[in-house]
């Protein structure tokens, strides 16, 4: 367990949470390669350096599994991750409730929550949103960058397509059963459209867990200002990502990162912001996801420090720090989670 009480670094003080963190896919690459225990052995020690509490882990299928092997991978990732929370007793606990993220606390482990990077794997069967509700899984992001039976996704780049759409009938139908189960659901990756469908729709927790201010960086998987209104006025949230393709293009470095941060505060404040900082470089070791030439301007989570020591420096004072860290996740998903 964390020492809170020790006035020592920041990290090691209060609670730490990064709201996107692609481990299951991560994990489950290495393991299908006879790797074990990789949670422990690759990500351990950065998790440790950067006090991290609580990860909240995607589950994203890559293309090359589309459409009919989505449901067998990602079922996999979560089996995978068990296996592993089972090898490596007492390092993370997959949480299905607030008190099991209490509880991990308590007991030094860390929490992992289970969400959705694109509907795939539920296809177009709506009773399996249910059957992974009971696996554990708490988040639904209804879309990648990509279309789905659910939703457009927003591209990288300005693609050649045609008429773009929001949610079709079926992602209104599942959106509609996520609010019944009672999974919280991410805006990040949507279309504009489908991010307006789903504030319109969803009565539940929203957040865009990995997208920066498109008013600093104009990729449509940034935010307008519009839309990060929308989510601080619903208690939304929206979690700072690292890949450098959205923090700049002139200077993709920490310093721009926390431009967004900047940016945030002065638009709405701090309640919105958090951490989603979709720490990509570790997965390069396999097929690319994508075309996009990126790299982490937060390197690993053990590199958490170096940002905080950067917003100390603009002004930041504590509480405002802790609730960028933490804290603002901490009370979304305390709200979030059953
Ligand atoms: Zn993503």
């Amino acid at each position: 367990m964390k020492s809170r009480e020790d006035g020592g670094e920041l990290l090691s003080r209060v609670f730490v949470a990064d709201g996107h963190f692609d481990l299951p896919l991560m994990v489950l690459a290495r393991r299908r390669r006879g790797e074990r225990r990789v949670v422990e052995r690759v990500f351990l020690e950065s998790l440790r350096r950067g006090g991290v509490d609580l990860l909240i882990c995607s589950l994203f299928v890559p293309d090359e599994y589309l459409p009919e092997m989505a449901l067998r991978q990602a079922l996999d990732q979560v089996a995978a991750l068990r296996e592993e929370e089972l090898e490596s007793p007492g390092l993370f606990r997959i949480c299905r409730t607030w008190s099991d993220v209490a509880s991990a606390g308590d007991s030094g482990a860390v929490a992992v929550v289970l969400s959705f990077e694109g509907a795939e794997p539920i296809g177009t069967d709506l009773a399996l949103l249910r059957v992974f509700h009971d696996l554990g899984v708490r988040g639904l992001g209804l879309a990648w960058s990509r279309r789905n039976a659910a939703a457009d996704g927003c591209h990288f780049r300005p693609l050649r397509e045609g008429r773009r759409g929001g949610l079709s009938p079926f992602g209104v139908e599942l959106l509609a059963e996520a609010a019944r189960l009672g999974y919280f659901i991410d805006v990040s990756h949507l279309n504009d459209e489908g991010f307006w469908d789903v504030l319109d729709l969803f009565e539940g927790p929203v957040l865009a867990s990995h997208s920066n201010c498109r008013s600093l960086v104009p990729v449509a998987r940034n935010l307008t200002d519009d839309q990060i209104r929308a989510l601080a006025a619903r208690q939304g949230l929206v979690g700072m990502n690292a890949c450098s393709a959205f923090v700049s293009s002139e200077r993709p470095d920490l310093e721009s990162f926390a431009d967004h941060i900047d940016h945030i505060r002065d638009l709405v404040g701090m309640g919105p912001v958090c951490l989603g900082l979709d720490l990509c470089d570790a997965i390069k070791d396999g097929p690319p996801l994508s075309d996009l030439q990126a790299f982490d301007v937060v390197r690993t989570h053990g590199a958490l420090k170096d940002l905080d020591r950067v917003l100390a420096t603009r002004g930041y004072e504590e509480d405002q720090r802790a609730a960028l860290v933490g804290a603002n996740l901490h009370r979304f998903l305390k709200g979030a989670l059953p």
